[in-house]
């Protein structure tokens, strides 16, 4: 088997990475693909410049990422038996680990052990994603063994991801299998209801990610005035008003977004008298916030990705620090700041920093009372730390 299967071969002293088990293979790193006519998401076998066996992976020489490793085991092949044996153990994983939802990532990624494929379930429906070329081409194959472990299930493709563009790709949703009459999936997380968008919302349609944390603070946030930034369609909101805050104000650009969400308060039969939404850039609105003096006992920030590439870290950086000057100004004392940032590149100890020093220049007093991560449906293999990109801070603020 060895033998058929085409070789790409690394520059000298460039295996460090591989042997590590780290799945990605840079272009600068290869010194020759033994074949030329390779169709994206084909599998080739790495080796060292010694033509030592490293690694199958699925090549895209249209991606900076030529080569994607599947397995780093020489004995195995990369068939619907492989793929049906990961999707397997990451959905036994899930199964043996969460217990309070119907709704949660199935497969994720280089994670779960294949590299650009993305499983969400959502109660009654599951959106996949598709983000490399080896996870596309094998888009059949993997709908049926979805199809093979949940049978009754319509499967929907969100492959509409800006990932796509990185690997050459064209944006591609639709029904891959079964059918679905709603236009929302309807899902329960802990004690709370929320309307998923799976068709246009952000992602497959829902911030899964952010389960535990939502479950975490919903006791803080009893009796409290909250200010949710960047609320989408208002998990934190519907977690702190079924936890009995007195009232919520959620500020998103999208008004797709907060017309769904006044769709969750309903669903959750929440009076809509406890909720306000105010569309429009968070960082004006905080801005005018604070001119007219408003106070917050909570301030919930999660900003979408500044971060989204080595050359934005600076501009990133100061966007995050902005936002957490202007949301520390707006707290009342003895408030809670809960701040994310999502931007993979954005290292937790330098995020931990910028929000030092948006605390030194707002002229507050912040403790972190507790560092926040991604739910446990999104593991971080060990080998592959880039799959951490959700980092937070709960912070007790004088
Ligand atoms: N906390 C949410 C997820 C937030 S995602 C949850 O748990 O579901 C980030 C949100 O920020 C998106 O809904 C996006 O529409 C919104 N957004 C992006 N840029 C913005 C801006 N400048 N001002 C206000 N909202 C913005």
């Amino acid at each position: 088997m060895l033998k058929k299967i085409p070789k790409v071969i690394l520059k000298p002293e460039r295996e460090k990475s591989l042997l590590r088990k780290h799945p990605w293979v840079f272009s600068g790193a290869i010194q020759k693909i033994e074949k030329k006519d390779l169709i994206p998401g084909d599998i080739v076998q790495v080796v060292s410049s010694g033509n030592n066996f490293l690694g199958y992976g699925t090549i895209n020489i249209n991606s900076q990422i030529v080569v994607r490793i599947w397995s780093y085991n020489q004995e195995i092949l990369i068939d619907r038996d492989f793929i049906r044996e990961k999707l397997s153990a990451a959905f036994n994983l899930r199964n043996r680990l969460i217990k309070n939802t119907n709704s949660l990532r199935l497969f994720f990624s280089e994670s779960d052990g294949i590299p650009g494929l993305i499983i969400d379930k959502y109660n009654d429906i599951i959106v996949c994603q598709f983000l490399t070329a080896g996870a596309d081409q094998r888009k059949n194959d993997i709908t049926d063994i979805i199809n093979e472990f949940f049978p009754d299930i319509p499967i929907y493709e969100r492959s509409d991801s800006e990932m796509r563009k990185t690997e050459a790709l064209a944006k591609q949703s639709g029904f891959l299998s079964g059918d679905y009459k709603k236009d929302f999936a309807e899902i329960k997380e802990n004690n709370c209801k929320f309307y998923v968008d799976f068709k246009k919302g952000h992602k497959t349609g829902f911030y899964l990610d952010q389960r535990d944390n939502r479950e975490f603070t919903a006791n803080l946030f009893d009796k409290k005035k909250i200010l949710n930034c960047f609320s989408y369609t208002g998990g934190f909101s519907i977690y702190a008003l079924i936890s009995g805050a007195e009232q919520a104000v959620n500020i998103d650009e999208s008004e797709d977004a907060l017309n769904l969400l006044e769709k969750n308060l309903e669903l959750n039969n929440i009076s809509p008298a406890k909720n306000r939404n105010i569309r429009g850039n968070a960082f004006h609105i905080l801005r005018d916030m604070a001119d007219k003096g408003e106070k917050f006992d909570v301030i919930v920030l999660d900003p979408p990705k500044f971060i989204k590439s080595k050359n934005h870290i600076i501009s990133g950086a100061r966007g995050y620090k902005d936002i957490n000057i202007l949301a520390l100004k707006l707290l009342n004392k003895n408030g809670i700041l809960l701040t994310f940032s999502c931007s993979g590149l954005l290292e937790r100890d330098l995020f931990q920093k910028i929000v030092a020093d948006a605390a030194l220049d707002a002229k507050k007093d912040a403790k972190i009372i507790k560092y926040l991560s991604q739910g446990i449906d999104h593991p971080i293999s060990s080998n592959f730390p880039e799959a951490l990109y959700l980092k937070g801070l709960l912070c007790a603020v004088e």
